[in-house]
Parts: structure tokens; C-alpha cells; sequence
């Protein structure tokens, strides 16, 4: 069995490059019982106000506010967009609302642009048309080549022009390095084999007003497309589209306006611009079960990473997700997870985890400030009880404060600290909620990957029957992988344990 200065030194290398070869730059600062009892924690608590959540922003992925809908009031629109922190991409139809949209982008610098033609008018696209897109598309000013696609429901231009130009605009996106905005409608059959071919994952792109139902979102999720819901979500028959909703991941989702058209519900039949896209954003935020600030911040985070290939942020360590606390206690861990998506993406619901160096219990401290959330979790980009000091003693704080706390952990904790640390979390942790995901050591070693695959397995069942003796409430937890885990057979497992188990959708972080 691995030390746990072993465990230590090759998870921080795990977590810094995704390998087992990089070099280490972390230090873990594991404060003695001794230092933190004589720490200025409690003034800390004492005197900190309560933190303001950042302002919430938003990202309209989708607007044509190069439209000659808007000419009369653009600089009045664009002026309270700005002040109500939005950023947006005008998206082209056809060449002059291209060259409309980079004029706007030129000109404001939260609107981006782009470029090409509407598979509507597919049937007169010409060469000197597909040479006009490759030349604005160098523009830094566009971000993004569509929109263009499929539209069998109108048919205003043959199937067979819309595909080549289609192909045409995945060969512009994939040679300027630009994601592509997709429209399908009534398509989806035909649509799917040409992205198998010319899609370029690595550009990107997203399925724009997302029409379809939850088995086509799976499949363009599998494609590698982001998928952005507009306005027709909020309207009574769409519950097709809003089931499509909850499927996805927090990463993988955008949301636009498609002004002037499809207004929400509260202003349907009304020109609709992006100021009206909170409406979405609510609506979206309680199918996902989230406050409508997460899902702006998630989707803003998204918008621009997708579109302006920039990262969401400050790291933060400790964020707010519905109306818990989370504290990002370490990046470390002793597993590599397959589905641990923090790894190549450490963003979770728009909050960015990356840390330069983990935080100190005054750190976490000034941060949750006099917040008083439902529940305090220990959670972050890593395994919290590789630094077991700093969650007991923020936990202390927390429940001298009358706060509920969690522990989100992968169950190796009292090997990491070489004793049995259950009886140290009692009266500081209310709940645990251990990363179960596998029915026997097998399957969890090979979907895990454990540091130390002999025991780690056996090790974590012990740590459940532990928890599950001495703490008021443990929470087993398995991710519905599309394949490799017998969710019957795990939850089988829990109950011999004497356990809830919550299954976790795939890709559903936070
Ligand atoms: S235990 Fe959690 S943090 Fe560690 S690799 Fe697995 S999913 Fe990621």
C-alpha cells in the first residue's frame, strides 16, 4: 500500500497535468491542531461581512441584432445591454447582415459577429459568396462562421444546395479555427452524417434554438456541439424542449434570443431583443433545478469559452451553487476518475476551480465571509480530507454558526491520514456523500483508477460502514456512465450497506 506522502506527491502531479509525469507545483498547507487553535479564525468570523456574489452577466449567443429591425434603435439598445453586462453575438443570414454584424462588432465592443449565409438562401449562395465568408472570417471580430445547416420544414432552398453549402461553411470554421452555428430543423436525419464527416470537433460549434427532442440533443452532445435554447422553451407545448434541457451538461449549454424572433412567452407576438432572454434563463434555471444566476453564470462561462476561447474568471475558492457554499479545499486527489471532468475542463456550473495553490482555513474563512447558506460543502477539484485539519476547522466554525455541513469525498480518508478519521468528523459533519460508482473493486479500479488499487476499494467500503455508524446522514453516490456500471448492482451494494444511493447523471457536475 502506497504512504500517504506518496498518495500526496502523485496526485498533486495527477491534477496538474491529467498524467502521472508532470512536474509538482502545489503545496499542501495541512495546518496542525495546535496552529489552528491559536489561529485568528475566530476573528475571521467575528468581523467579515457578508460577500456579495459577483454581478450576474449574461451571454446572448444567438441575436441578429444586424437586422434592419434594430436600425432605428441600436445605439439605445446597445447601451442598456452593456450596462446590464451581456455579450452577444449577431449572427448573419446572408452576406450584407455579415458584413452588417461585423460593422456592430467593430463598433461595440460587447457584440462579436458571425459570418455566413442561411440555408434558406442556400439555392443562390455563389463562389464569390463562400470567398466573401473565408475573407470576413478572418476578421477578428468574428468569432463564429453560420448560421447555416438544414431547414426541411420551410424547404426554401433544395436539400442538395443546402448541403453543399453547408459543407462549404464546416470547411471555412474548421480552416479558421471557429466554432460553426447550426441550423436544423426538421433535418436532424440527414444533418448527422454530414457532421460525421466535416465536423470539426476541435473548432466547435453549437446547434442553435435547439428544436429537437432528448435523443437528438444526446446525439449532438456526442458530436461534440453545445446546445443553445431560445425562447420557444418558455412556451406551453415545448416540453419536448425543456426535457431536452435537463440532459444537458451545465458545460454544454448556451442560451440566445434569435431576436427580433421568438420572444418568450411574456412578450410573444412582440419584436424580442436580448434584454428579453432573462425570461429564458429563469424558465431554464428551474427545469435544471439551479437559481437563474447559475445558469447565467454557467452560460456565460460557456459562451466564452466556445466563442472567444477565453477561461470564466478568477479561480474561486468558494463558490455558491443554489443556496449551498461550496469550499474548493484542494485540488489533490487520490483517484483519476474517468468521468471526472474537472480534469480537462475544472469549470464547474460557470465557477472556475483551477487554483493556483490551495487555501488556507483564514482564506476559506474571509471568503464565506457572514454568508449563511443551507448547507456548507466540502467539495472542489479534488479530495477534501487530503486535508482533513482545514475542513475540521472550517466545519467548527461552521457549526458554531449553527451552519448544516457536507462532506463530498471519494471514501479514502483514513488511509490518506493513516487513522480512522470518522470519529473526528462527528458533531462537524452532518452529512457525507461518498463517490461509490462501482458494485466491486474490478469495475471501481478500472473506472476510478485508484492510487492504490489493492485496497482502495475495500478501504472506502470500510469508511461507508464507518460513516454510516457514527454520523447522522451517508449518501452513496454512482454517475450512470453510458456503459461500464450495473447501477442495479451498485444500488443492491448501498442497501447491504445500509445507505442512500444517488445516482448522478453523466457529465452533471454541481
Ligand atoms: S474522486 Fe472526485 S475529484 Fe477525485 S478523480 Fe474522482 S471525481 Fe475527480
Amino acid at each position: 500500500m502506497a504512504t500517504a506522502c506518496q498518495i500526496a506527491t502523485r496526485c498533486r502531479r495527477i491534477f496538474r497535468n491529467g498524467n502521472f509525469a508532470g512536474k509538482m507545483t502545489l503545496k499542501t498547507k495541512i495546518l496542525p491542531p495546535s496552529v489552528l487553535a491559536s489561529s485568528s479564525v475566530g476573528r475571521y468570523y467575528g468581523r467579515l461581512m457578508s460577500k456579495k456574489e459577483k454581478s450576474i452577466r449574461y451571454a446572448d449567443s444567438h441575436a441578429h441584432l444586424n437586422h434592419h429591425d434594430f436600425d432605428g434603435d441600436i445605439d439605445e439598445i446597445a447601451e442598456q445591454l452593456e450596462s446590464e453586462g451581456f455579450l452577444l453575438t449577431n449572427v448573419a443570414y446572408d452576406i450584407i447582415s455579415a458584413e452588417r454584424a461585423v460593422e456592430l462588432a467593430e463598433k461595440f465592443s460587447h457584440m462579436k459577429a458571425s459570418v455566413g449565409v442561411h440555408p434558406h438562401s442556400a439555392d443562390s449562395v455563389t463562389d464569390d459568396d463562400i470567398k466573401r465568408i473565408k475573407t470576413l472570417a478572418e476578421n477578428e471580430k468574428v468569432v463564429a462562421i453560420g448560421e447555416t445547416g438544414l431547414d426541411y420544414f420551410r424547404n426554401r432552398s433544395s436539400k442538395e444546395s443546402q448541403k453543399r453549402v453547408l459543407i462549404e461553411h464546416l470547411k471555412i470554421a474548421s480552416e479558421a479555427g471557429k466554432p460553426v452555428i447550426i441550423h436544423s430543423r426538421d433535418a436532424f436525419g440527414d444533418i448527422v452524417p454530414i457532421f460525421e464527416k466535416h465536423f470539426d470537433k476541435k473548432a466547435g460549434g453549437v446547434l442553435h434554438c435547439f428544436s429537437e427532442n432528448v435523443e437528438e440533443a444526446k446525439i449532438g452532445l456526442r458530436l461534440g456541439f453545445y446546445i443553445s435554447f431560445a425562447g420557444n422553451v418558455t412556451y406551453k407545448k415545448a416540453q419536448n424542449l425543456r426535457d431536452a434541457a435537463k440532459v444537458v451538461p451545465p458545460d454544454r449549454l448556451l442560451v440566445e434570443t434569435d431576436c427580433p424572433y421568438l420572444s418568450p412567452q411574456s412578450t410573444r407576438g412582440k419584436r424580442n431583443q436580448p434584454l428579453y432572454m432573462k425570461e429564458t434563463v429563469s424558465l431554464l434555471a428551474g427545469v435544471r433545478g439551479v437559481r437563474p444566476e447559475d445558469l447565467a453564470r454557467a452560460t456565460f462561462a460557456n459562451y466564452k469559452k466556445l466563442f472567444l476561447n477565453e477561461s470564466s474568471g478568477e479561480a474561486e475558492i468558494v463558490y455558491r451553487i443554489r443556496n449551498s457554499i461550496y469550499i474548493n479545499v484542494t485540488r489533490d486527489c487520490t483517484n483519476l476518475c474517468t468521468f471526472c471532468s474537472r480534469i480537462d475542463y475544472p469549470v464547474v456550473q460557470g465557477h472556475n476551480l483551477d487554483v493556483e495553490s490551495d487555501p488556507s482555513v483564514e482564506e476559506i474563512l474571509n471568503e464565506i465571509g457572514g454568508s449563511m447558506p443551507e448547507e456548507l460543502v466540502f467539495c472542489g477539484f479534488g479530495e477534501p480530507t487530503m486535508r482533513l485539519e482545514v475542513v475540521k476547522a472550517v466545519a467548527a466554525k461552521a457549526k458554531e454558526r449553527g451552519l448544516k455541513t457536507r462532506l463530498n469525498t471519494n471514501g479514502y480518508g483514513s488511509v490518506i491520514n493513516k487513522r480512522d478519521i470518522v470519529p473526528e468528523l462527528v458533531g462537524l459533519i452532518d452529512s457525507v456523500s461518498v463517490s461509490l460508482n462501482a458494485e466491486d473493486k474490478e469495475t471501481y479500479n478500472k473506472l476510478c483508477k485508484p492510487l492504490d488499487p489493492e485496497n482502495a476499494f475495500d478501504a472506502m467500503i470500510d469508511f461507508i460502514k464507518r460513516a454510516g455508524a457514527l454520523l447522522p446522514e451517508t449518501v452513496v453516490t454512482a454517475v450512470d456512465l453510458p456503459e461500464g456500471v450495473d447501477i442495479g448492482a451498485v444500488k443492491k451494494l448501498s442497501d447491504s450497506l445500509g445507505v442512500k444511493l444517488r445516482v448522478r447523471s453523466f457529465n452533471m457536475v454541481g
